[in-house]
């Protein structure tokens, strides 16, 4: 890789940006290889949207990483995109091939790590996914991808899980409204918080009745990264509990090897955002 490009930046797009985790760790493992790359947090409305790709574009920047809300909104605006984007319909990832915008989506990956290392059985499991937004898209390619058995795609704007089902057009696919979760959870193995909701406390509606529906021993998985009210439950309730912070460190060192063509140091990542994670709760 050239120095030129190699004395470069890549940003976090997103609205808000402020409270990422991810300069905590993309920023050690660029350091630790020896590049000399910025990580750089880039708040920005949808409307700001294209100039700030249009930055990658014209060589001012390396590449990004997309964040809550403009996921979808980048996907519209890539020159091409790798199939896990093209299947999900949504872009977390950035980059710059022979003058080109490339989108992918490494939320697919990232999702699916803890769930591997914890030897969940997908094949003979069903699942429940709450939310419909950029996040759910790739979290239901890596859940079809690794064979679950049902899926169930449930959300507060119906036609958003609807545009999902189409697009993947998979039978194992059903949606729902939010009103209809606890008959969604019956049954299911896996339930998983993809809403915008777990940063707010008090704004978790759904808990106790949906819990008790899960098979016994479920998994409950909170995309945010930290400890959540519906995680803390969920193990009250017997169930296993995952937070975010694992996909959060796999899709960011799947996105560092598509920026730099190198193996990320995953466990100086996982070490940094563990230490950055504590540093702010405490
Ligand atoms: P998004 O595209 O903005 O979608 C937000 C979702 O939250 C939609 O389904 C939305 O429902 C729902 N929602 C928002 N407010 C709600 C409310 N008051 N009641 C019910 N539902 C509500 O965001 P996203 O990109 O999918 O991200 C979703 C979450 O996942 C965020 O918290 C994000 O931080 C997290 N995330 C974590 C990782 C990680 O690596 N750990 C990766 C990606 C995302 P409507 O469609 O009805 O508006």
């Amino acid at each position: 890789m050239a120095d030129d490009i190699l004395t470069n930046r890549i940003g976090l797009i997103g609205d808000p940006v402020e409270h990422s985790l991810s300069p905590s760790f993309q920023q050690p493992a660029f350091d630790a290889l020896g590049l000399s790359i910025r990580y750089e947090l880039w708040q920005a409305s949808l409307d700001e949207l294209p100039a700030r790709l249009d930055d990658i574009r014209t060589g001012r920047a390396l590449g990004a990483n997309v964040t809550v809300p403009h996921k979808e909104a980048a996907f519209a605006l890539m020159d091409s995109v790798s199939d896990a984007a093209r299947r999900a319909g949504a872009v977390n990832t950035v980059s710059l091939q022979d003058g080109r915008l490339v989108g992918d989506n490494t939320d697919v990956h990232g999702f699916i790590v803890p769930l591997r290392e914890r030897g969940f059985d997908f094949v003979a499991s069903r699942a429940v996914i709450l939310g419909a937004g950029g996040a759910a898209r790739g979290i239901a390619v890596a859940l079809l991808d690794a064979g679950i058995a049902g899926l169930a795609i449930v959300n507060r704007t119906r036609q958003r899980a609807e545009d999902i089902s189409a697009a993947l057009s998979d039978p194992r696919i059903t949606v729902g409204e939010l009103d209809a979760l606890s008959t969604h959870a019956s049954g299911a193995n896996l339930l998983i918080n993809a809403t915008a909701l777990g940063w707010d406390d008090d704004a978790f509606p759904f808990i106790s009745d949906t819990f008790a529906r899960l098979t016994p021993g479920a998994t409950v998985y909170d995309l945010t990264y930290r400890d959540t009210p519906f995680l803390s439950a969920a193990r009250s309730a017997g169930l296993t509990a995952i937070d975010g912070l694992a996909m959060l460190v796999h899709q960011g060192a799947k996105s560092f090897e598509i920026w730099t063509g190198q193996p990320a140091p995953v466990e100086l990542m996982w070490r940094s955002a563990v230490a950055a994670r504590a540093e702010r709760s405490g």
